[in-house]
């Protein structure tokens, strides 16, 4: 559920199944219900007439209007930013609080060379503009692994998600990030919304001093990374001592913590964003962010399950960024529960032994 086929098809609002284990034997023309909800896959099923016979709610999820919504927050009023995961001019959606996360990596997908910073300064400007007045927190290419971009010419690896991916692609090609941040940079000057800058795959305080000295040099103020390696959540109140914000990537937090690969569908009960290990890291990272007064956002699938996402504000993250179709469930979510239900409900959650008894003890309240 967290390799990018899946984002792709939830930005999409695409039911969509992954790891369907014998689905490539099922005979050609036999009909087929997939409901990506819950998981299931009903062999020979009769068609619908039309597709007003599908429940509505499902219906509506490719034209998710989130105007008239408002701000997220919880029963008692404590603000919960809910922004949108987006990864091109075709996700962005009109009264959306603001997006949390830009991933830029459509602007290098099946290219021989980088675009040039004129490109990306147009490119970052229309979808800036796309938010007046919002925040845009727009992150640096994360090339390499699961996101593999061939002008980067980047080396073969064994192991390529232990490798040169993310951030450590600038150890290689330093002027490739030096160029988009002077494009983001530069439309971050001529655009209406507030624009915050983070990097992908930060493992250790140093690099983060050197991404936001990098950042800051071409005038962007707001500076942070993501925390999707343990060393980075186990230090986060070191790297906060250099960045203004943190963002934490679940889907690569997972894989590293419990050493799975998200590609990987043989291993769903590792990969479990419930997964108490994966809540205990989340914990130290948002109690760095509320020792230093700076915000700690959830922006990995995690934040779009709803439940999760209670959990999530409850170990105190201060935002949550996902796709478009996911906002009205969690905004309903949070508007049920009391900031104090949500502690609870996180308190349960990572005493709990597994994911399993983890949902179960949060679903029962
Ligand atoms: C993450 O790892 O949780 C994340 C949001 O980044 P991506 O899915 O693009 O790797
Ligand atoms: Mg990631």
């Amino acid at each position: 559920p967290t390799s990018h086929t899946a984002i792709l098809a939830r930005g999409l609002g695409i039911p969509a199944i992954v790891a369907a284990a014998g689905a490539t034997g099922i005979a050609d023309g036999t009909n087929v219900a997939v409901d990506g909800t819950s998981g299931t896959v009903t062999v020979g099923v009769e068609p619908a007439a039309n597709s007003a016979d599908l429940p509505p709610a499902r219906a509506a999820r490719t034209h998710v209007d989130l105007a008239g919504l408002g701000p997220g927050h919880t029963k008692d009023g404590h603000p919960v930013s809910l922004y949108l995961n987006i990864g091109s001019i075709k996700d962005v959606r009109t009264g959306a609080q603001g997006v949390g996360l830009l991933r830029t990596e459509f602007l290098f997908l099946g290219r021989k060379d980088s675009p040039s910073r004129a490109e990306q300064h147009a490119a970052y400007l229309e979808l800036f503009n796309a938010f007046p007045g919002a925040r845009v927190v727009i992150r640096t290419l994360d090339a390499g692994a699961d996101k593999p971009l061939p002008f980067l010419a980047l080396p073969e690896e064994e192991n390529p998600a232990l490798g040169v991916r993310g951030l450590r692609t600038a150890r290689l090609r330093p002027e490739v990030l030096d160029d988009q941040l002077a494009a983001i940079a530069s439309a971050a000057a001529a655009a209406a919304c507030e624009v915050w800058v983070m990097a992908p795959m930060v493992a250790t305080p140093a690099e983060a001093a050197d991404f936001a000295a990098r950042a800051r040099a071409h005038g962007l103020q707001h500076v942070g990374a993501m925390v999707e390696i343990p060393a980075a959540a186990l230090r986060a109140a070191r790297l906060l001592e250099h960045l203004d914000f943190l963002s934490i990537g679940t889907n690569d937090l997972g894989q590293y913590t419990m050493a799975a690969d998200r590609q990987d569908g043989r291993l769903p009960d590792l990969l479990d964003p419930w997964q108490p290990a994966l809540l205990e890291l989340i914990a130290l990272a948002a109690e760095a962010g509320r020792a230093a007064g700076k915000p700690v956002g959830v922006c990995g699938e995690a934040a779009a399950d709803p439940r999760l996402a209670a959990v999530l504000v409850g170990l105190g993250v201060t935002s949550l960024s996902m796709a478009a179709a996911a906002v009205p469930a969690v905004h309903a979510e949070l508007s049920a529960r009391t900031l104090r239900e949500c502690r609870e409900l996180a308190e349960r959650a990572r005493d709990a032994l597994d994911p399993a008894q983890a949902r179960a003890l949060v679903s029962r309240s």
